[in-house]
């Protein structure tokens, strides 16, 4: 057998990628040892009684590195879950965490199960259970393991485990912050549901931002120039396309489990989302063709590809035929390590998952301050602000006849509220963040990003590691 036919596992794949990046960075060999391994992994068997009769599921819970407390990362419900793939995921975590400096560590967890066999009944005692399974064994609290949503879950989950951990914890004044991605009206964060998108979004503009960077990817003009195909249309790829739509961009394709739809002039993507509330599928959407072979359209011409759907979608088998000049990941490792580097000798740009997809966790973050705080981001300062915005227009008033225009006066009496705080501060994070990154590309003379994001967290690490004790 060709060594290149074994398919390597999303495991090895994710190690393989970190051993590339260890190899070209100086770093301590013991910090480099540690982030090897996956720190701690807990599998629980727990029975449900399910109408009557009894149902085994199995669940994982994997801590890749606690130099930060606590640790952070999304619960998966899906048949296609192992333990492999969890701690994979769980230390892709803790890079994401580092390159967006947010101050956690990284995890991941799953439930396997069909989330689409049971009813919301079943559902929520399955959640439960597993939930009490996690926090008995200390993986699940608000000081040690904060879980939040990931493919198959949403907030409705969040909010059970949330219910399930004040059932279990009472005492513990923070449970609010036991998990983040709640409904807003149970300690949840408006704007955290669609910010893994919308920091997609805040990645590619802070990216067009550079135009030498631009100019290397063969790519010319603005991101609303671009036109841009999404594989996915869950939470992550609807509301990065909803926010690239909205801002201007032309999404001409978008792929699902069932099918993918195209259209070279654009697809409205309002519409294309009740269309497919209403009819549980994107196929025959008025104005586009359908592709039956979903995956087909990754090998479609555009400028701009967004896998947003799962892990190892570009992979030897597709990759030569790969067109897009800039591919943005949006799920989690989404493009295998050898794919990857045959997109690098290709000149193909990525801008990599634990950067691209970071905005999730970064507004987690904000909702698990919020709730460690017990204060909704903005009561305090929202009267202030717009006071002080009426004073600086009297002052104007009082120096000048000129009367300035009513957009102006608008925005300077407004005051802040809690969404416009979230999408500001994910929006300073993922600029932030990509300037570290470029400034690791041209330190360590990266020739691609995700070596230069894995060169950021790397660094961040190891200085953690190095002032606390190993
Ligand atoms: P989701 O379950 O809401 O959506 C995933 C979508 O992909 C579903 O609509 C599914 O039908 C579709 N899909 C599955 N296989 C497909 C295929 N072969 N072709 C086309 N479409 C397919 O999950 P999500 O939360 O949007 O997560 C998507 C990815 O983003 C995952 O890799 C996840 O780990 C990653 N991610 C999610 C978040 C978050 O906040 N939810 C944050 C960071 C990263």
């Amino acid at each position: 057998m060709n060594k290149l036919d074994k398919k390597p596992t999303f495991l090895e794949n994710v190690d393989m990628m970190i051993n590339q990046a260890i190899d070209r960075i100086d770093i301590d060999p013991n910090i480099a040892k540690i982030l090897k391994i996956c720190r701690s992994v807990i599998q629980v068997k727990f029975p449900v009684k399910i109408k009557g009769k009894i149902e085994i599921f199995y669940g994982w819970r994997a801590v890749h590195s606690n130099h930060r407390l606590p640790v952070k990362g999304g619960l998966r419900f899906s048949l296609n879950v192992d333990q492999k793939e969890v701690e994979a995921l769980a230390s892709l975590m803790t890079f994401k965490c580092a390159v967006v400096d947010v101050p956690f560590g990284g995890a991941k967890g799953a439930l396997l199960i069909d989330p689409n066999k049971y009813d919301e009944e079943s559902l929520e005692k399955i959640t439960k259970k597993f939930a009490r399974e996690l926090i008995r064994k200390g993986f699940l609290s608000p000081a040690r393991d904060v879980p939040a949503p990931d493919v198959g879950t949403s907030p409705r989950e969040m909010g059970w485990i949330l219910d399930a951990y004040k059932s279990l914890r009472p005492e513990d004044i923070n449970h609010m912050a036991c998990v983040t991605g709640k409904p807003v009206e149970h300690g949840g964060i408006k704007g955290r549901l669609e910010a893994t998108g919308r920091g997609v979004h805040e990645a590619l503009k802070e990216f067009f931002r550079h135009p030498e960077e631009v100019k290397k990817s063969g790519l010319n003009g603005e991101l609303n120039n671009q036109k841009i195909i999404i594989q996915g249309f869950g939470n992550v790829g609807l509301n990065s396309a909803k926010s690239l739509y909205k801002d201007g961009a032309t999404i001409i394709g978008i792929a699902e489990i069932d099918g993918a739809i195209f259209n070279d002039s654009g697809i409205n993507i309002i519409d294309l989302e009740k269309y497919k509330i209403e009819n549980n599928t994107i196929l025959n959407f008025p104005n586009t063709k359908n592709i039956t072979s979903s995956n087909d359209i990754l090998t479609y011409q555009c400028d701009i590809l967004i896998p947003a759907a799962l892990e190892n979608t570009i992979t030897l088998k597709n990759v030569d035929s790969i067109k897009a000049k800039l591919i943005c990941e949006a799920a989690n490792g989404p493009i295998s390590y050898r794919a990857d580097n045959k997109l690098n000798e290709k000149g193909i740009i990525i801008i990599p998952d634990i950067y691209a997809n970071a905005g999730g966790v970064a507004v987690s973050y904000f909702e698990w301050i919020r709730n460690t705080s017990h204060i909704r981001m903005g009561r305090l300062s929202k009267r202030y602000e717009e006071n002080r915005g009426n004073t600086i227009i009297k002052a104007i008033k009082f120096l000048s006849k000129e009367t300035l225009p009513q957009t102006i006066i608008d925005k300077l009496v407004y005051g802040a509220n809690e969404e416009d705080i979230v999408v500001s501060g994910l929006e300073d994070t993922m600029r932030m963040a990509f300037q570290e990154i470029l400034e690791c590309k041209k330190k360590y003379k990266l020739d691609n990003y995700r070596m230069a994001a894995y060169a950021s967290a790397l660094k961040k690490i190891e200085k953690s590691y190095l002032e606390l004790g190993i």
